[in-house]
């Protein structure tokens, strides 16, 4: 049985450029930060980019937000002294995040309307979010850029840990963001919320594979029919649909990044996260094939109404 009139059965997204620029967000976020951060504790936004590639390695995700409270400079300059800390560098860092990132937190064009059309015109077709980033993060995200209603479940991994003062044992967060974390704050949220172990990673298949079993498309057959996944990264996304045997749509769009931007988050960015967050274009002769090539978001639309 089919969605409504479409042929498929599910659609599955990537978030990460692929609904928007999440580099140019990323970006363009942690640098106003670590400005303000840098200028609370007489620091250099390169020195903290430094120091904040080492503690996105050792919590594994470049989208840890309690990165501030880690690193070395500014435990150093506030010492045990938390509230400080909290009401210093932590929270005018963050609120310098914010509101950096909300002029370039957009979807790409076409996302909202299309996502809507989907919505009006397949409204038994469930929408999934796949994402290698924590569940949390993803959600808010999400939730930011106006979209996260339109889905009925987000897949994503583990929630942030907290981090600890180890000479006081004390929490480093305030209380209201304690709280969201201890309530693993959803945002109204009324679909489904998986959170797969870290190892589900992409591009391995079993975060894709748990999406499926889920909604009983465990079997392959007729599965490249029924299933459509659209991500931006062809080794990782692409190449995950191919072994799965499902549809894939390789945004190509959200491939398309300028190297200054590339260059600038490599300063803070853990090698292999360049690799896992950003699908760099080459002439890989060896780069998995997808089915179809979007040059929009929109070009989903074609694709759903289509008899294949
Ligand atoms: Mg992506």
């Amino acid at each position: 049985m089919t969605a409504g009139n479409s042929p498929y059965n599910l659609m599955v997204t990537d978030i990460d450029n692929t609904v928007f620029n999440w580099v140019d967000y990323y970006v363009t976020a942690f640098n106003a930060m670590l400005d303000v951060v840098a200028e609370c504790i007489d620091s250099t936004r390169v020195i903290l980019a430094g120091e904040a590639k080492e503690v996105f390695s050792i919590h594994g995700s470049i989208e840890y937000p309690f990165v501030t409270q880690e690193m070395p400079s500014v435990n150093k300059f506030y010492g045990d002294d938390i509230d400080a800390m909290l009401t210093g560098a932590v929270r005018k860092g963050r609120n310098a995040f914010n509101l950096a990132a909300q002029p370039v937190m957009r979807p790409y064009t076409n996302v909202i309307e299309t996502l809507e059309k989907i919505r009006k015109s397949y409204p038994a077709l469930p929408i999934v979010a796949l994402t290698d980033a924590p569940r949390y993060v993803a959600m808010w995200k999400l939730n930011k850029l106006g979209i996260l209603h339109y889905f009925d479940a987000v897949y994503g991994l583990a929630d942030p840990r907290v981090p600890i003062c180890l000479t006081t044992n004390r929490i480093k967060l305030d209380n209201e963001i304690l709280l969201k974390h201890l309530q693993q704050m959803n945002f109204g949220f009324k679909g489904k919320i998986r959170i797969l172990p870290d190892d589900y990673e992409k591009p391995g298949i079993r975060g894709l594979k748990t999406v499926l079993m889920d909604y009983d498309l465990d079997e392959p057959i007729d599965r490249r029919e029924r299933v459509l996944w659209i991500g931006d990264n062809l080794r990782k996304d692409v190449g995950l649909g191919n072994l799965l045997k499902i549809r894939s749509a390789w945004a190509e769009y959200g491939a398309d990044l300028p190297p200054a931007l590339l260059s600038s988050l490599a300063l803070f960015s853990p090698a292999q996260n360049i690799h896992k967050n950003v699908y760099l274009k080459s002439n890989d002769l060896n780069a998995p094939k997808p089915d179809v090539v979007f040059q929009d978001f929109s070009d989903v639309l074609n694709e759903l109404s289509v008899v294949k």
